[in-house]
């Protein structure tokens, strides 16, 4: 079963008349500026809107506009996004605002390509920006659109392969160019809608997010369930195809919490390592779970001897790998030359941007009287 023009038409009008009506208030939904949505856009990627609000919020306040982020100290932009995870995000959002200042004068770009043109924006954030400030015809797919399109057309295949994905993006491209020019939509205040295209866009994504889910959908209450081939033919959790599911490869690391009075040893992550510029307790990568942990510390402070304890284990995952820390902790009577981390009391590592899965130690710690 395809999507006509004809049918893409009358899509379109049915989310127009319902969105104005079910958009949720989100501090970023009260702006047109595209450097706020911009901001909220690369925050919500991955994560969900409660979570993101308090962050966007702080950011906000802190960093209100390009030109405030471009000059911000590192430090303080991955303090802002402490928690929210993949902080390569957070630097090009950063590198993205200096070649604002530089190459654009300050002002955010206008045009979808322009704005594509930034670090860190792909096509999906380009579009989003474009039609969400500006009202450009520009089409948006996420994971929310692509359930609600691969649902209505009944489209089979794997909607990241590239026939599937580019026929996906057609028909986004082709709901939204159909109400350029169109009618007015205006949502309850203090919600603001930059136009149709804008409204077309927002109201494709929430209605992926709160109706179209991606379990048990609630067809009955769809302002497109007249249109839809999946809920018609009764399957619309057959959509879309499944991906097959990555290999889960564990990983386990041994991990010290290292204390001289009131000081702990902590480490800065290297350029070019995941979290990059973040703060640690040193810790190292094992082949097993049951690495001896004073073998392992070897590597890291070479002749230390210190009596270690168990402290805790730490499990979190990354993408496809199950990660598992084993954290130690040992007292020393003095500091260990040369190890080319630093000593900070805990107020002061609380200040740092810290890598998040050991952030939960600090508790432990209080708890311990530090
Ligand atoms: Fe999704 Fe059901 Fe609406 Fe179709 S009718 S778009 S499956 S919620």
């Amino acid at each position: 079963m395809g999507l006509s023009p004809a049918k893409l038409s009358r899509i379109a009008g049915a989310i127009l008349d319902w969105f104005p009506d079910h958009a949720r208030d989100m501090p970023w939904r009260r702006t047109l500026d595209p450097y706020g949505v911009w901001i909220s856009e690369i925050m919500l990627q991955q994560t969900q809107v409660k979570t993101v609000i308090p962050y966007w919020n702080r950011w906000m306040r802190r960093l209100p506009d390009a030109a405030k982020l471009a000059r911000a100290r590192e430090a303080t932009v991955l303090k802002l996004w402490e928690g929210l995870g993949y902080y390569s995000r957070a630097r090009n959002a950063q590198k993205a605002a200096q070649m604002i200042v530089t190459e654009h004068g300050g002002r955010f770009p206008r045009s979808r390509e322009l704005i594509e043109s930034l670090p860190g924006i792909g096509r999906y954030t380009a579009g989003a920006i474009a039609s969400i400030a500006y009202d450009e015809p520009a089409p948006i797919l996420d994971g929310n659109v692509i359930r609600v399109l691969t649902r209505l057309g009944m489209i089979p295949g794997d909607p990241k392969g590239k026939e599937v994905n580019a026929t996906l993006w057609e028909l986004a491209g082709q709901l939204v160019e159909g109400v350029a020019d169109g009618r007015g939509v205006r949502p309850a205040p203090p919600l603001k809608f930059a136009g149709a295209c804008s409204a077309l866009n927002q109201g494709l994504m929430e209605l992926g997010a709160t109706v179209c889910l991606p379990a048990k959908p609630a067809c009955l209450l769809c302002p497109l369930r007249e249109h839809c081939a999946a809920a018609q033919a009764g399957r619309a959790e057959d959509f879309p195809s499944k991906a097959k599911k990555p290999v889960i490869t564990p990983r386990h690391f041994c991990t010290y919490v290292l204390r001289v009075g009131d000081v702990y040893l902590v480490s800065q992550r290297g350029e070019d390592e995941v979290n990059a510029g973040f703060w640690e307790f040193p810790n190292r990568e094992t082949d097993s779970a049951e690495a001896d942990p004073r073998e392992v510390i070897e590597h890291l402070l070479p002749g230390l001897t210190v009596e270690l304890r168990p402290l805790r284990v730490i499990r979190h995952s990354i993408t496809r790998y199950r990660m598992t820390q084993r954290v130690f902790f040992g007292e020393l009577k003095r500091r260990p030359r040369n190890t080319g981390m630093r000593w900070c009391r805990l107020d002061e590592i609380r200040g740092l941007p810290f890598v998040s899965a050991q952030r939960r130690l600090f508790k432990d710690l209080e708890a311990a009287g530090s």
